[in-house]
């Protein structure tokens, strides 16, 4: 099998690889959790040489492991791991549990990593899935479904190399980002790279339509180019300077309160402008405009306006404004 001869010449050596403990292959699997291999690195062995057996841990006062775990950071996990420790120690002789429900059962145990210590440890022929298993799959299937290609990927005799492998795999060639499909040892079985697609899986999850809010803004300009700005008295941008205008959840309700509040030279918009906003996106109709100065508006340069404290959404309308010469 070509990953697995790959994986023989090219492992990463890693020090709690080529062990059978299964108390060695959980602690690396607890500390790699949300952790980069770098950091676990320096930690693991002294971890194991201050507590070299699951017996020995469960002793430990939690202090101790708190003290141990040092640097490794989210120490639910180390607490976690003293308590299922204890658990090993009461119910189970000390020893690991090979099964997968009783793996799955001790604290901080979770399913990728119950499928992990199987696999690696015991031997089963499981497959733990995570991001970076996920992507390798669906790029060798073209597939969103990476679970129904993952049992030909793993080979009787050495489940737990097959894991190792697809995981090492990911993490140094076929990357999230421009992979390294002409060092992959399987590129000739990849359905994506042969259809030219890698890009393309896995699937990104459809992105969910942001819901329009509408605005109909005046660009009340005066001979000297400074435009007239209002101060917005409510919301999230309350205090901050806006043009004057009219917005609504609806188009024509913004245009209609629009209408009645100011006089514009034409029906039509001049310009248009949208931006994502606090998970809404926000389209702007400016129209030329005349406006009733009201107290506490204020007239700004451009210049002034780029410093001012306005949202960016104005900015990018007053420079808009600006590069376009007022119609006769
Ligand atoms: Fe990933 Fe490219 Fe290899 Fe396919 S050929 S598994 S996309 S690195």
């Amino acid at each position: 099998m070509r990953l697995l001869a790959w994986f023989d010449r090219e492992k990463r050596q890693l020090p709690w690889r080529g062990t059978s403990d299964p108390y060695a292959i959980w602690v690396s699997e607890v500390m790699l959790q949300q952790t980069t291999v770098q950091t676990v690195l320096p930690r693991f062995r002294p971890f194991l040489r201050r507590f070299p057996t699951i017996r020995a841990l469960a002793r430990a006062s939690l202090d101790d492991v708190l003290a141990a775990w040092s640097g490794l950071g989210y120490y639910a996990r180390a607490r976690n791991l003293h308590r299922a420790a204890n658990v090993v120690a009461a119910r189970h002789g000390g020893r690991l549990p090979p099964g997968l429900a009783e793996l799955r059962a001790l604290p901080g145990v979770g399913d990728y990593m119950a499928q992990a210590i199987a696999a690696i440890a015991f031997g089963a022929r499981t497959f733990p899935i995570d991001a970076n298993i996920r992507r390798v799959a669906s790029r060798l299937s073209a597939s969103a479904a990476a679970e129904e290609i993952l049992p030909s990927l793993v080979s009787a005799r050495r489940p737990g190399d097959s894991v190792a492998a697809i995981f090492d795999l990911g993490q140094t060639i076929c990357r999230p980002r421009n992979p390294s499909c002409g060092a992959c040892p399987v590129r000739v079985s990849c359905r994506a790279f042969s259809l030219n697609a890698v890009d393309d899986y896995p699937p990104r999850p459809a992105r969910k339509a942001l819901r329009p809010f509408y605005r109909c803004v005046a660009a009340v300009v005066s001979d000297d180019g400074r435009v007239l700005l209002r101060r917005r008295a409510r919301g999230v941008l309350s205090g901050m300077w806006e043009l004057p205008g009219e917005e609504g959840d609806s188009l024509s309700s913004a245009r209609a309160d629009f209408r009645r509040s100011f006089r514009t030279a034409t029906r039509r918009p001049f310009a248009l402008v949208e931006q994502p906003i606090a998970g809404r996106i926000v389209r702007v109709e400016i129209y030329r405009a005349s406006a009733r100065e009201r107290p506490g508006d204020r007239w700004m340069s451009p210049a002034e306006i780029e410093k001012s404290a306005s949202p960016s959404l104005t900015k990018k309308i007053v420079r808009r404004i600006s590069s376009r010469a007022p119609e006769a």
